[in-house]
């Protein structure tokens, strides 16, 4: 008899029969509330009718088209409806499976665009876990430990995580883009310089906001160099943050925004959208896979869009989790574990600490088991795995929200 491999480090004991709505459902019948939706995938809900019935329906007309032998429709309906929500001018798309592969098309693309070698990333930031994309990765050494060497071209540049360097947002934006210039003095020059690779907030790296300041400095030295602004928005696209995307909130205009988990309900689909402009540059060909742009992903993804819009999920996703962060605050307030709690829309960390300020893994983990205990379903993140994060569907009802954080109060 086989059995799965212990390289597999699963965060609950749950076995999940079924799944609906917000809840999951185990096989000894137990109801979870989901506040994981599958690291920020699930946005519609578990099982959306309206997504099951589209996917059910490409299921029996065609299930795998191949899109570098054939293209099918699915693939170009996603494709001119995405046109609707990108940011303007990304009116250029190309298709794949997961998140990581979407942070290696960018670094492709935006090596072979500008003919430079390196890609400046920001502290914190995770952008998967092939080798150039845990490369890319600086929320934790657990992410690339042990298989190194790594990708050479990669440099590091802070984050303004002013919480953890204990400064106000503005100290911290200022030290971040003082940094980055230093980085550019001393280690990768401009003129060697193909990317910036940032996320509008910081995920797996502890739920941290980045700012107006910071991303208006990143776009300013991008035009300054021709280095390309590259926004990875796998997990605070599509709603999540309240606004569509998640750089929405800071005002800054993106040369190639990454996509993928919100995307298609749970169905494997990721992608880059950039300038025709910009995507013309890369090598035809260079890019592709078996699986890319699958055709019942494509169908699901479309029948997101039209949920996320006629459900009007962005805003509930504002009005739920300014009621979220509220309550998260408010908890927080009642105890001494709590540092900060932060957020934007249904995407919140609670970072627990020791009385002397230092990260507090235990007490993080101690929580996030007991939250589970009693039925609600939570993740941890940030480097030192004591961030407690929310990421409920964005259809979570404010009577689920409450029922969470009587629960999380309870688990504090
Ligand atoms: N970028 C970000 C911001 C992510 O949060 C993730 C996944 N947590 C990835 C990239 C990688 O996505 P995947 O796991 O689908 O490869």
């Amino acid at each position: 008899m086989a059995q799965l491999s212990p390289l597999l480090k699963q965060a609950t004991p749950v076995v999940v029969d079924h799944g609906e709505g917000v809840y999951l459902y185990d096989v000894d019948g137990k109801r979870h509330l989901d506040f994981t939706a599958g690291i920020g995938v699930t946005s519609t809900g578990h099982c959306h009718p309206r997504v099951v019935e589209a996917a059910r329906e490409q299921v029996g007309k065609l299930i795998h088209g191949q899109y570098t032998t054939v293209m099918h429709k699915p693939l170009l309906e996603l494709t001119e409806k995405l046109g609707d929500v990108l940011p303007p001018g990304l009116d250029s798309l190309f298709f794949s499976n997961s998140g990581s592969e979407a942070v290696e098309a960018a670094l492709r693309l935006s090596r072979q665009a500008t003919g430079r070698p390196n890609i400046i990333v920001f502290q914190g930031g995770f952008h998967g876990r092939t080798v150039a994309a845990a490369t890319m990765t600086t929320s934790g050494t657990r992410f690339s430990a042990g298989f190194s060497p790594l990708m050479a071209g990669v440099h590091v540049a802070p984050f303004p995580y002013a919480f953890h360097y204990g400064w106000d947002e503005e100290t911290a934006t200022k030290f971040a883009l003082r940094e980055l210039d230093y980085l550019f003095a001393t280690v990768s020059s401009p003129a060697e310089t193909a990317a910036f690779f940032v996320e509008p907030i910081l995920g797996e790296g502890g739920y941290v906001p980045a700012n107006t300041a910071f991303l208006r400095g990143l776009r300013e030295r991008a035009d300054r160099h021709g280095i390309v602004l590259v926004l990875d928005e796998v997990q605070a696209g599509f709603g999540r943050t309240g606004k569509f995307w998640g750089h929405d909130h800071f005002d800054v205009r993106p040369d190639v925004v990454l996509i993928a988990k919100g995307l298609a309900s749970g169905f494997p689909l990721s992608g880059i959208a950039a300038s025709q402009e910009l995507m013309s540059k890369a090598w035809p060909g260079s890019q592709g896979g078996t699986y890319g742009g699958n055709a019942v992903s494509c169908a699901a993804a479309i029948a997101t869009l039209d949920v996320i819009r006629d459900e009007g999920l962005v805003e509930n996703a504002a009005e739920r989790g300014r009621q979220l962060l509220e309550g998260a605050r408010l908890i927080a307030g009642k105890t001494t574990g709590i540092g900060d709690v932060r957020g934007l829309g249904l995407l919140v960390g609670s970072e627990f600490v020791t009385a002397d300020g230092e990260p507090d893994t235990a007490a993080a983990a101690a929580a996030q088991k007991a939250a589970g205990e009693r039925g609600l379903l939570l993740l941890t993140c940030g480097a030192y795995s004591n961030v407690v994060r929310m990421i409920p569907p964005l259809i979570v009802t404010a009577e689920q929200i409450d029922e969470a954080l009587k629960i999380w109060a309870d688990a504090v």
